[in-house]
């Protein structure tokens, strides 16, 4: 049965019936991807510009990483962490060197992930700074995303992804992001603050890209007030924004670093959560894990896909790539009321178009832009995203611009 091919139509209705029905996916059945490229079941070729929310940043299917998991799942899957295994160790060596950081906490997902910063931060909020149990408090940002547990969604401002999940988790304080005097006010007026988790540049929100020199200046009252930074580099770490870490373009060294998705490059759930002894050394046996967390295959293909990411120097691919979308959208952009605004970093970018955050215009592009051969998704009603694989080289990129603007001058007539 599974062997069997089956039309987009079949498999669109397949998920509908069969499925929980807590997405919205365009209307496209994938069936093959390479590099920048996917395929439908009607074997219709698209470029790829969502890379999986940027998890597959080193393009789809990736021989390298394709070949250690092939090898590797043929060796040895799962152990637990009930024994050890001989390949966790080698890449935990490979990571905390990779991103300069004493330890590693191996996960899966990346809301994982967050709720493991999340605890390290509390624990050692209560066993080395000394705030009383139960009253630490951490500060997040308004428009936040990192993922979907209760814990996370407890602070998140998506009616959404909130409404009739509570009751909610407490401990948690919003300030506007980007905005370094809200951040001073609530770290000198809120008790007990132990950490401040961020999003280098906010991506589920629309790609908000903060003033340069937040991350770094937030960095300095965190320090100053002795509250761990928490980076959620989930979606924008990995080379995405033209740095390995979106933090590395100030300089700043997060207290716990998180990290997902294209540690991976899509082909398996595998995430981190980085920091040094000072902090990470609160965990003691028993106290946090996961079954899959640091599997030998995860832990095969990291060390793949991050050996990708450096050997085939897609942080500088990002940047230079980047450059020129922004470049050529923008001067599109002038010629028309359509587009208000191109932002982002590296190839983590968002057209804003003219309109409302609840208009379905930036959905009807999608679908447009779907038959023109190119796949993006919204964002909101008025914000589009475009992070294509990082493997893209420029002519790839200079036909897929002509794909955006061909659709935006059709959308607009
Ligand atoms: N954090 C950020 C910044 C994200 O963008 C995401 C997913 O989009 C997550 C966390 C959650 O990751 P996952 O969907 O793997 O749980």
């Amino acid at each position: 049965m599974v062997s069997e091919k089956i039309s987009s139509a079949e498999a669109i209705a397949l998920e509908d019936r069969y499925g929980a029905h807590n997405y919205h996916p365009l209307p496209v059945v994938l069936s093959k991807g390479q590099g920048v490229y996917v395929w439908d079941a009607e074997g219709k070729k698209y470029y790829d510009f969502l890379s999986a929310y940027s998890a597959v940043n080193q393009g789809h299917c990736h021989p390298d990483i394709v070949g250690a998991m092939a090898d590797q799942i043929q060796t040895l899957t799962l152990t637990s962490r009930a024994f050890y295994n001989d390949m966790l160790g080698k890449y935990e060596k490979y990571i905390t060197e990779y991103f300069g950081f004493d330890k590693v906490l191996p996960m899966n997902t990346g809301a994982e992930a967050v709720e493991t910063a999340i605890k390290l931060c509390r624990k050692w909020a209560y066993e080395v700074r000394g705030i009383n149990e139960n009253e630490a408090n951490i500060i997040v940002c308004e428009n936040n995303f990192h993922g979907r547990t209760t814990t996370i969604i407890s602070f998140s401002n998506d009616e959404v992804a909130r409404k009739n999940f509570g009751p909610y988790t407490d401990g948690f304080v919003k300030v506007e992001y980007d905005n370094l005097a809200a951040l001073e006010a609530a770290l000198e007026n809120t008790p007990n603050v132990a950490g401040f988790l961020v999003e280098p540049i906010q991506g589920e929100a629309g790609v908000y890209v903060p003033s340069e020199g937040y991350l770094a200046k937030a960095k300095e009252l965190c320090e100053k007030h002795n509250v761990l930074f928490i980076a959620d580099e989930v979606q924008t770490g990995i080379a995405r924004t033209g740095q390995l870490l979106a933090v590395n373009h100030e300089n700043v060294h997060p207290d716990i670093l998180v990290l997902g998705k294209a540690l991976s490059g899509g082909a398996y759930p595998v995430s981190a959560v980085l920091a040094d002894d000072s902090v990470m050394n609160v965990i003691k046996p028993g106290q946090h894990g996961s079954t899959f967390g640091g599997n030998p295959v995860a832990a095969r293909v990291a060390i793949a896909a991050l050996e990708v990411v450096k050997n085939e120097h897609l942080a500088e691919n990002a940047e230079r790539l980047g450059q020129i979308f922004r470049s050529e959208l923008s001067k599109f952009a002038e010629g028309n009321d359509f587009i208000t605004l191109v932002r982002g970093k590296g190839l983590l970018n968002a057209i804003v178009v003219n309109d409302t955050e609840d208009s379905s215009t930036a959905w009807d592009l999608c679908v447009q832009l779907k038959e023109n051969g190119l796949l993006a998704k919204p964002t909101h009603g008025n914000i589009i995203r475009f992070a294509p694989p990082l493997v893209m080289n420029e002519e790839q990129l200079m036909d897929c611009i002509s794909i955006i603007k061909r659709t935006f001058s059709e959308f607009v007539k």
